[in-house]
């Protein structure tokens, strides 16, 4: 079996950072316990790890007594973060700076008179915090359908923006949507290179494998991004978090003469491995017992 890894698989620039950032807080931090607003990164292996180092996932910061609170990569909703400085909770920002950059687009285009329309899961974090900036006037947008919702605003002028997780190909589509119903639309593209580099190295790789694992956690919307990109290339795609999912398809796996592996960029490199040492576990007690491949 050939195992081909994508490049660009598992955490990304801004969760380095975020992880980095905890890090640090812990060796140096008095400020103990600490604590993540939410789930630092969507990644329940990764969380867990977390947990058993002392750091939890915090929800509702009014329960916070003493300690420090880590901001999450997606960022936080205005209202939560004025509620944490008013209560004067130490708190560090590990929002990543591309995330950073379109909050900072929403407030433009919006304070410029543009209707902003954001791409992106309604109820994801990152969307909320976004739209959070413009006192939530902006308008979300999922699927092209919803454009339906603005098109009775036929003389407003649209700014559009994207979660930074999303496809690019999706966020084309929205547009053309968008200028077939609109005559003044000021685009800003704020998917992040993180994104666009493991959603091209996906498709390389899921373009000439006979199977394809995308491992990372089912809550993370760019692993589930890439399990739709990979899946319409080739339907031999599975979604996995860890190695121990491969048990319930190891036939059609050991079936396969090249595997290929994408990560979410929530997806930490000790995952990966794991997986390439299981996947290199069972061709060879498949060698052992002289089963050939197809
Ligand atoms: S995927 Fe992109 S926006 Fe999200 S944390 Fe990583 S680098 Fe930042």
């Amino acid at each position: 079996m050939k195992i081909v890894v994508a490049k660009n698989s598992g955490f990304c620039f801004g969760v380095k950072r975020a992880m980095k950032m905890i890090d640090d807080l812990e060796k140096q931090s008095k400020e103990k316990p600490l604590y993540t607003l939410g789930p630092i990164i969507h990644n329940p292996q990764v969380v867990d790890s977390l947990k058993e180092k002392g750091i939890l996932p915090l929800n509702d910061v009014s329960k916070m007594k003493k300690g420090s609170l880590i901001l999450r990569t997606h960022g936080v909703e205005k209202t939560l973060l004025d509620k944490i400085k008013r209560k004067k909770i130490k708190y560090i920002d590990a929002t990543c700076p591309f995330v950073a950059n379109a909050h900072n687009y929403a407030k433009k285009l919006f304070k410029e008179g543009y209707l902003v329309v954001i791409f992106g899961e309604t109820e994801h974090p990152e969307v909320l915090a976004i739209n959070s900036q413009i006192d939530n006037k902006g308008i979300v947008v999922e699927k092209k359908e919803d454009i339906k919702k603005i098109v009775n605003m036929k003389n407003k002028r649209i700014g559009v923006i994207s979660q930074t997780t999303q496809s690019l190909e999706k966020f084309k589509e929205i547009v053309t949507e968008l200028m077939d119903n609109f005559k003044e639309i000021y685009v800003v593209n704020t998917i992040c290179n993180a994104t666009s580099l493991r959603q091209n190295s996906a498709v390389e790789v899921a373009n000439k494998v006979d199977l394809m694992l995308v491992i990372g956690g089912k809550n993370s919307g760019n692993t589930k991004r890439l399990f739709q990109i990979c899946y319409s290339l080739n339907r031999n795609t599975f979604h996995i978090e860890t190695y121990k999912e491969i048990k319930s398809f190891k036939e059609r796996v050991l079936k396969s003469k090249k595997v290929g592996l994408v990560a979410g960029a929530s997806t930490p490199d000790w995952i990966i491995k794991e997986v390439v040492n299981y996947l290199k576990k069972i061709d060879k007690e498949e060698k052992k017992n002289g089963r050939k491949k197809k």
